[in-house]
């Protein structure tokens, strides 16, 4: 019988950007939960602090450090923080992101640079900052997450859907490249998750019909659960893509 633990979650050192709400909060709590250590990272500092705060109340290990991925040196800050706290890091959940949805025709220019800086630019910096120690490590696990959007593209969705295709394509360059030094790499393309993404619509009309959409969401620890379970496979064993919907999601 083998005594050791195996979930091969407990003891691991992650790092979350985006921890604040929704999928990022979900992916903190059940990942602590089963004994990992989560480094907290998002704008919201009282969010992070709260929740850092809640899970080292309840016997869990976790840090909560102000990140704006749109700033390369503040994920840099936030990942080289992990190892100085707790000697490495383990997985890095490149999660941050936005769905400003709207008609390209309403010309929405600061939406589509806010969406392009924080879901491929911050997904960058998050994977520049994790490299480097995940290299000398030899070991480590970068997690990025699509979405059904980067599968399809829908009309008022198509910046998004577009940052969400790069975070595909980034992470299929990225597993071909890190090969050498045994570090897995996994993209999460969830549908419809009840969190607050919809709050990041400006335009009125469209965050009401987007509303009405995710009625049929489903719970965020749908989604920690799917990390949970890439995190969880033997050390040999690399799932490369998750793509998940609500049941009664068509699109
Ligand atoms: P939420 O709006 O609940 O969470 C988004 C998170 O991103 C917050 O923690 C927010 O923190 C953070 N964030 C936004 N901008 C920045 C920034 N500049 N710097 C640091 N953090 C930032 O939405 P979700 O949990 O749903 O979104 C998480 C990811 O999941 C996103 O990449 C989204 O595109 C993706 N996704 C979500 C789906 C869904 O249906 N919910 C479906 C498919 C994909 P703060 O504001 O405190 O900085």
């Amino acid at each position: 019988m083998m005594s050791e633990n195996n979930s091969n979650i407990a003891g691991k050192v992650v790092v979350i950007t985006g921890a604040s709400s929704g999928l990022g909060e979900a992916t903190a709590r059940r990942l602590s939960a089963e004994g990992a250590t989560v480094v907290l990272g998002a704008r919201r500092v009282d969010r992070i602090q709260a929740l850092a705060d809640e899970l080292n109340g309840g016997g869990g290990k976790a840090l909560a450090i102000p990140t704006d991925v749109t700033h390369a040196n503040q994920v840099k800050r936030l990942v080289d923080t992990a190892v100085q706290t707790y000697g490495r890091i383990d997985v890095m959940l490149n999660n941050a992101g936005l769905m400003p949805h709207s008609p390209l025709e309403r010309l929405k220019i600061d939406d589509w640079n806010r969406t392009i800086d924080v879901n491929i630019k911050g997904v960058l910096y998050g994977i520049a900052a994790a490299l480097p120690y995940m290299k000398q490590q030899k070991a480590g696990h970068i997690i990025n997450v699509s979405s059904v959007a980067g599968h399809k593209v829908r009309p008022g969705s198509a910046v998004y859907a577009a940052t969400k295709t790069a975070v595909l394509v980034i992470s299929e360059g990225l597993r071909q490249e890190v090969k050498p030094y045994n570090i897995r790499t996994t993209v999460l393309s969830p549908g419809a998750v009840a969190t607050e993404l919809p709050n990041s619509i400006t335009e009125p009309d469209i965050a009401e019909n987007v509303r009405k959409l995710y009625e049929m969401a489903i719970p965020a620890d749908s989604f920690a659960r799917a990390v949970a379970f890439a995190m969880s496979q033997p050390d040999d064993v690399d799932i490369n893509e998750i793509l998940f919907r609500p049941t009664n999601q068509e699109l």
